[in-house]
């Protein structure tokens, strides 16, 4: 099945885009389902879900934390807003919700932050982000060979047309099952492509 597990809603703060509209352009897209991740709330999240009523469709409630330290991490699966904001304490409060964390763009700033203990706890790694550029995300992606982790592509959309630009396909039968296909790293980058061209050459 395919997702996109990066979407930003008018919640925001930085984006417009309404959840019934994040709804319409990922089903047209042909998305299998979506996580609705705003900057440090869930409030998207939870009205994506519940304007969702397409049992063929599946909306991920989740947010994304900068922390003090300027990484972002992304909670899925989360019932409550996280209130840490130093990155170990993150994921504790994502794991002891059983959500699941991955980080985004980890080199959007041009040199990985997090430290290694931290990385070891990451369920997956954004390897593949529509709105970073091709070099910073090869970067990404050799940081998850280096420690070993699953990886994601998403779009980090701000606007309804870059819903989609970056998609995983995740094993598992059933909705039933997304959760835990996640957490153990069933994950491929699927169909990316960049949402704006100029990215491919920017370091
Ligand atoms: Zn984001």
């Amino acid at each position: 099945m395919i997702f996109d597990l990066h979407i930003h809603s008018k919640y925001s703060g930085d984006c417009a885009i309404e959840p019934a509209t994040i709804l319409k352009v990922a089903k047209k897209r042909g998305l299998d389902g979506i996580a609705v991740t705003d900057h440090l709330t869930i409030r998207g999240g939870v009205e994506t879900r519940t304007l969702n009523n397409d049992p063929d469709f599946l909306v991920i409630v989740g947010a994304e934390v900068e922390t003090s330290n300027r990484e972002d991490l992304i909670g899925l699966f989360l019932e409550e807003d996280i209130e840490s904001r130093n990155a170990a304490d993150v994921i504790t409060e994502i794991k002891a919700q059983e959500g699941v964390v991955f980080w985004a763009h980890p080199f959007r700033f041009g040199k990985n932050l997090l430290r290694g203990d931290a990385i070891e706890q990451l369920d997956l790694i954004e390897a593949f982000n529509s709105k970073t550029s091709a070099s910073r995300n090869e970067l990404a992606k050799q940081l998850a060979r280096e420690y070993d982790k699953p990886i994601i592509g998403t779009s980090d959309a701000h606007q309804p047309f870059e819903i989609g630009n970056g998609k995983t396909l995740v094993g598992g039968s059933g909705f039933g099952t997304i959760k835990e296909a996640l957490a153990s790293g069933k994950t491929q980058i699927a169909d990316a492509h960049l949402s704006y061209d100029y990215l491919n050459d920017m370091r």
